[in-house]
């Protein structure tokens, strides 16, 4: 096999309390399982010693698709995509009560945690969702408000999703060994999540805020929504700053966005 392409974010993790810690946080025996990005297959390896009902993985690069193909020729019950994840429809493959996992592609798993978030149905077809992000990324995602992290993905990520558990996992799990730490966040879809008609906006909207997080949100709101409605958002101070506002307030100004 050729060397770990750097550009698909190749580390290959190697350490198997790691993967057993992954695929116990939640109960696969009889479920349908998606794996995204399943590389030589030390994930897939491990889903599969706890028998789900079938296994899709989705893997961009040809020649870890063949080998993987090769490799689960025998098992009726895996099917292997030589896609790429982004251009691929996850949301009409995952049936219902699946689980997802994916050690994710670090140049594309914010793009990929957001595909997921703005599937067209919800609550949508999967339990769990289960993925391994850089440290730093997972960091933005589950960080409240009034902290250094907090901001467009940790606002989107709520709207839809809860975390259920994390844990921390070192660069020495994995080959090539990357720079930093990784996390593993186990969410789960929230059952009832606030209308919001299209999630671009939600996006658009914390984008503006957020491009300048020193800013009070003041002149910006402006740009948004017209005085009437901002008199609509109880208890809104236009003096605070961006990561001030809290997840409520940010559904709240879409909300009254699409209706204007
Ligand atoms: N799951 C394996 C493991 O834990 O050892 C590999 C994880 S590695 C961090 C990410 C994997 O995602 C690689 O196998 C890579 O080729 C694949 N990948 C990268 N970009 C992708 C894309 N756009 N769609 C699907 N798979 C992708």
């Amino acid at each position: 096999m050729n060397l770990p392409k750097k550009s698909l974010g190749q580390n290959f993790l190697i350490d198997k309390n790691i993967t057993k810690k992954i695929i116990k946080l939640s109960n696969i025996e009889n479920k349908h399982v998606v794996e995204i990005g399943p590389g030589k297959g030390s994930l897939t390896d491990e889903i599969l010693t706890q028998k789900p009902k079938s296994l899709i993985i989705i893997e961009k690069d040809q020649e870890l698709a063949n080998y993987l193909k090769e490799k689960y020729n025998k098992i009726k019950k895996v099917k292997v995509f030589n896609n790429d994840i982004l251009k691929f429809n996850i949301e009409k493959i995952t049936k219902k009560n699946s689980i997802i996992f994916g050690n994710l592609p670090y140049n594309i798993s914010s793009q990929i945690l957001v595909k997921i978030i703005k599937f067209k149905k919800w609550p949508p077809n999967f339990l769990s969702l289960i993925f391994m992000f850089q440290k730093e990324l997972g960091d933005k995602i589950i960080a409240p408000n009034n902290s250094k992290n907090y901001g467009r993905l940790s606002i989107l990520t709520s709207l839809r999703l809860f975390v259920v558990e994390k844990f921390l996992v070192s660069a020495n799990c994995f080959r090539p060994r990357p720079k930093v730490m990784s996390m593993v966040i186990y969410f789960r879809p929230k059952r009832k999540s606030k209308k919001i008609k299209n999630i671009s906006n939600l996006e658009k909207i914390t984008n503006i805020f957020f491009s300048n997080k020193r800013k009070m949100i003041k002149k910006n709101i402006k740009k948004i929504l017209n005085n009437e409605n901002i008199k609509k958002i109880s208890g809104l101070n236009l003096y605070a700053r961006p990561s001030e506002l809290s997840q409520e307030t940010y559904y709240k100004i879409t909300q009254l966005y699409e209706n204007d």
